[in-house]
């Protein structure tokens, strides 16, 4: 310690560190400074994990206990430069397992919202380790090490870590280059006269966007003698710091319901059994505003007191359907839940209706059962993918409507054409299989603990309802499903692709969407089958024999034309007209195809000398043009790409190509009569 007459457990030098504190809170301190005394009186404690363990362990900080001491020494034992200050090293192990976990809850590395703190950890560690001599990617090699050491209470780490590792890997390796390639960035961003001021807050959007570190565009600035405002730089951090905290503050509006002009009562929901219901209208606004009554051709939102239409939530569209009472009729085009309450949203299509009207709501039957099809296939599909891919998979936002579902997850590779088809195969067979599917309420403790799959991106209650398919399906969800898997009829996968690192999207249909897709490509099949004048069966066969015997056609077609066009090269070179010494060969062919065009250019080059030579054609509404010029004039400065830029900018289209060959295309074939005047004209110029 500080040796020093006062030194106690206040005072800073180290001797005394906190291990667990408690706050007995007795009093309420009134404004005018007197203790009255607390009805109820308790205390906060406040301990944690890693301060006790330190102290169990008979260690002296964090870090040299079991949680940490792996990841310190695989840090330290890579290190190039000797580690006199454990500061770097403490901060990457400790970063490294916020990364990890992290992303084992479904946050992905982006720009935005939570995944840019994750890409921040990143880029932070990343520097750390920069200044440990650790200049490669390294982050990603403790994952393993990490999911070792959380064997235990994380047993599914195990399982992701290699996904994990690949995203962290591709982070670190971007970040890594961008580092690498500042120097070009900041000479590109920086021009040379920017002001102080302005320097300051491209500095910030270097930032910002590439995470580019301050002291590195501050030491550059500097060997490069540009000032720079750190003030700017501070304003706009304090600026971005506010945007993101009022986008926040905008998310919570969403939700509050005062905002709405709602009171926080509760709609019951009796939608899971029920497709009708009796009820009671006990809110009404109309443009966000209370109004006690509405009437024919008004859009309104209207709050009952039970409904059984289901409000969007969890990726589930919302129901549409009627509220009726008597012959007054609300059409509901969608219902939304927002907090506790269902929002029907629609229009009076006939009557009126005023606060504490009693009405029949009755859900758009057919199409909740087409939603819930899609609802039930999307639990199989997670299952299927999980199979399929891996554990790592993880569900990263969905959406299920009456007439196809999406599915975003977790995947680090592309999927191949093999895997996508069994896990289309997959799926069918449980729906053949008809599983029935049981719905239970459940502890949330409870459910997890079963392996029921979570929804980052959903806030559970204590209490929470489990969908079950079988044994190979349990998922924490509000969803309304089928009561069997076969009622699904059939399942198709539509699309398949990325939506941003490290996340695909599936979207499928199912029901009769899905078979009359089949349908409609059967008809297809059919008319093709029809064309080649044979059965489907034998489709593919006979077209490959037509694509074969048209390829054969084409090139005995096309030699033909070249032994008819040597014949006619004579003529169109005798044609030519002769500028400053230099002979303009020019001709419209016609609808001669590029390849050929090419080759004509070919033909009269071997004919004559100090030639610029221009063709044009028309194929399929499109006009084109090919530019040779022969080689004793490309030696004397001929460019055939520059002239044939500028002759199509004339004719409204673009061109280029090599110095003795180019070629350019235009929609517009009738300027054609001008090309010439403009070659002329170019070649001119040159001379
Ligand atoms: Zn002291
Ligand atoms: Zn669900």
């Amino acid at each position: 310690g500080c040796r020093g007459a006062h030194c106690s457990p206040a005072c800073d030098c180290g001797r005394f560190i906190e291990v667990w504190n408690l706050v007995f809170t007795q009093y309420n301190r009134l404004e005018n400074a007197t203790l009255e005394p607390l009805p109820k009186k308790n205390i906060d404690t406040g301990m944690g994990l890693e301060r006790l363990a330190a102290v169990m362990q008979g260690v002296r900080n964090n870090f040299e206990t079991d949680l940490f001491k792996p990841l310190v020494c695989e840090i330290v034992r890579s290190s190039e430069n000797e580690v006199t200050s454990k500061e770097n090293v403490f901060a990457v192990a400790d970063h490294i397992r916020a990364i990890v976990f992290a992303i084992y809850d479904g946050v992905l590395p982006s720009n935005e919202g939570r995944g840019y703190v994750v890409r921040k950890i990143i880029r932070k560690s990343s520097l750390h380790l920069k200044s440990l001599g650790i200049k490669k990617p390294f982050l990603y090699k403790m994952v393993p090490v990490l999911s070792e050491l959380m064997q235990k209470p994380y047993p599914e780490l195990k399982k992701r870590r290699e996904n994990i590792s690949e995203i962290i890997l591709a982070e670190e390796k971007s970040f890594i280059n961008t580092l690498e390639t500042s120097d070009s960035l900041l000479k590109e961003r920086f021009t040379p006269g920017i002001s102080a001021w302005q320097a300051g807050k491209l500095a910030f959007e270097l930032y910002d966007t590439y995470g580019l570190p301050l002291e590195l565009t501050m030491d550059w600035l500097d060997k490069h003698k540009i000032k720079f405002s750190k003030e700017a730089f501070d304003q706009e951090l304090k600026a971005q710091k506010e945007r993101s905290k009022s986008q926040s503050a905008m998310k919570g509006d969403v939700f509050d319901l005062k905002g709405l002009g709602l009171a926080a009562g509760e709609t019951k929901f009796t939608g899971y059994k029920d497709y009708q219901t009796k009820s009671k209208i006990i809110k009404i606004l109309k443009a966000s505003k209370d109004v006690s009554e509405i009437s024919e051709g008004e859009n309104a939102k209207v709050i009952l007191k039970n409904s059984c239409f289901y409000g969007e939530s969890g990726g589930q569209v919302g129901d549409s359907g009627e509220l009726i009472n008597g012959n007054n009729i609300f059409r509901v085009l969608d219902a939304k839940k927002i907090g506790k309450n269902i929002l029907h949203i629609g229009r009076v299509n006939q009557g009126k209706f005023k606060i504490g009207d009693e009405v029949k709501a009755i859900i758009d039957a057919k199409r909740r059962l087409d939603i819930a099809r899609n609802h039930t296939a999307t639990h199989l599909l997670q299952a299927a993918l999980r199979k399929v891919l891996g554990e790592h998979v993880q569900q990263q936002g969905s959406l299920v409507a009456g007439d196809k579902l999406r599915f975003d997850f977790t995947h680090f590779k592309d999927i191949s054409q093999p895997e996508l088809e069994r896990i289309e195969e997959i799926i069918n067979e449980y729906i053949a299989k008809n599983f029935s599917l049981t719905v239970e309420e459940k502890e949330l403790s409870e459910a997890k603990k079963e392996g029921a799959l979570a929804f980052f991106g959903e806030k559970y209650e204590d209490k929470v309802r489990m969908v079950s398919i079988g044994d190979f399906s349990k998922e924490l969800c509000g969803g309304t499903h089928l009561n069997s898997t076969g009622e699904i009829g059939i399942f198709r996968i539509i699309h398949e692709g990325s939506v941003a690192r490290g996340i695909r999207r599936i979207e499928a249909v199912t029901g009769e969407v899905a078979y009359k897709m089949v349908k409609h490509q059967e008809k297809t099949l059919g008319e093709v089958s029809r064309m080649l004048n044979t059965t489907p069966e034998n489709a593919l066969n006979a077209l490959e024999d037509n694509l074969s015997k048209l390829k054969r056609v084409g090139k005995k077609l096309d030699s033909q034309m070249i032994e008819g066009l040597r014949a006619s090269i004579e003529e169109i070179v005798k044609e030519a007209q002769i500028l400053d010494g230099i002979s303009l060969v020019y001709k419209e062919l016609g609808g001669l195809g590029m390849d050929l065009l090419r080759k004509t250019v070919d033909l009269v080059k071997q004919k004559v000398k100090n030639c610029v030579i221009c063709f044009t054609a028309r194929q399929s509404g499109r006009a084109l043009l090919v530019m040779g010029v022969t080689d004793d004039l490309v030696q004397k400065g001929f460019d055939a790409s520059k002239i044939i830029s500028q002759i199509a900018q004339s004719i409204g289209g673009k061109g280029g190509g090599r110095k003795d060959f180019a070629q350019a295309g235009s929609q517009a074939p009738e300027s054609f009569n001008t090309v010439f005047e403009k070659l002329r004209e170019v070649v001119r110029q040159i001379k």
